[in-house]
């Protein structure tokens, strides 16, 4: 959730979204990544490949250091990649999870698209897949991720994600058994892990035409157990498109809020004539009323290019920053949302 230095841009607050097509609209403060997709649709590029090169974008600038290599090492210290394509027209979707040595990993959900028949390839098989299809294969690694990761360990592996196991998670670093009784609930409230131990770009595009595109990237959360996915790659959860109705794209807690397909009911509010503003704050409110304290945000789009984003209101996250381009703003302008 660090905010890009160097960026003057006009702030317009909502409710401002005066529907023009095409449009770009994704994730955070993440201009280059908007520009990026802005750029292509305007050098005549489908919807979906200007999505993939604006996620492509963040990948390659690390956005917020929680998209592509070097951001959120796990427990074992290594920085694994997540992320989804979506095309609205066909309703495929492509995507990988836990993907390790592979830089882009938008370009391989979207190698799963377009050369398999598969949706989701995950962990070491992934990148086998993306080694296989010509994609570099590197080490993730970087100085800052390894100062994270040192960090972490200087002090005793906190905070984790563990619960219900000995010894107490908040005493060591593991290993750890479970225990035979379980609490009844989470063993603290979720969504309180540091604000900056996650983000992700979510991407919608929608054509002149009202085609819809969406795609999704993101390291994940910082100190996850390995082998955690969370809502990013997940069709539904993450971001959903469907041209005949719009498109959707999450970020926050995703271990939270793939539990509720925040997108995929945003989409669906939509196709039932709720303005974007409105599918995204359903889908939030159905969230806050099962998990209050939860971290996330919604964008929404549809295909007339109206948008509208929510977020969920707590202590330190008050507003939500997205970008915006479309015929109107001509290139990427930030707008805000405030939570509910
Ligand atoms: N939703 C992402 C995840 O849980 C992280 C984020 O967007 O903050 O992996």
């Amino acid at each position: 959730m660090m905010i890009q230095t160097g960026i003057f841009l006009l702030f317009v607050f909502l409710p401002v979204s005066p529907a023009s097509l095409p449009l770009v609209i994704n994730t955070w403060h993440f201009e280059n990544a908007t520009a990026a997709a802005w750029s292509a649709l305007q050098a005549g590029s489908s919807p979906l490949d200007a999505a993939q090169a604006g996620c492509t974008r963040c990948e390659q600038e690390q956005c917020d250091g929680s998209v592509g290599f070097g951001g959120s090492p796990d427990e074992r210290g290594e920085t694994t990649l997540d992320a989804m394509i979506m095309n609205g027209d066909t309703m495929e979707v492509g995507a990988v999870a836990n993907l390790r040595r592979v830089k882009n990993a938008v370009g391989v959900a979207r190698a799963v698209m377009d050369y398999t028949d598969h949706t989701f390839l995950v962990g070491e098989s992934a990148s086998v897949f993306a080694e296989d299809m010509g994609f570099k294969s590197e080490d993730l690694t970087t100085n800052r991720s390894r100062d994270i990761f040192s960090q972490w360990l200087s002090q005793k592996c906190q905070p984790n994600y563990r619960k219900n196991v000995f010894p107490d998670p908040s005493m060591s670093c593991g290993p750890y058994t479970p225990k035979a009784k379980l609490h009844s609930g989470p063993r603290r409230k979720p969504g309180l892990i540091d604000l900056r131990s996650h983000d992700t770009i979510g991407m919608i595009v929608i054509g002149q035409n009202g085609q819809v595109a969406a795609a999704t990237s993101t390291n994940g959360a910082t100190n996850k157990v390995p082998g955690r996915v969370g809502d990013s790659p997940v069709a539904g959860a993450g971001a959903y498109a469907d041209s005949s109705a719009g498109g959707a794209a999450a970020t926050g807690s995703g271990d939270i809020m793939m539990r509720f397909l925040p997108s995929y009911l945003a989409v669906e509010m939509m196709r039932a004539g709720a303005s974007p503003s409105a599918a995204c704050k359903t889908a939030i409110t159905r969230i806050k009323e099962r998990y209050p304290d939860f971290f996330g945000a919604l964008i929404c789009a549809n295909t007339t290019g109206g948008y509208g984003a929510a977020c969920n209101k707590r202590p330190g996250f008050t507003e939500f920053p997205f970008m915006v381009s479309n015929a109107q703003t001509n290139g990427p302008v930030l707008q805000k949302v405030d939570c509910i």
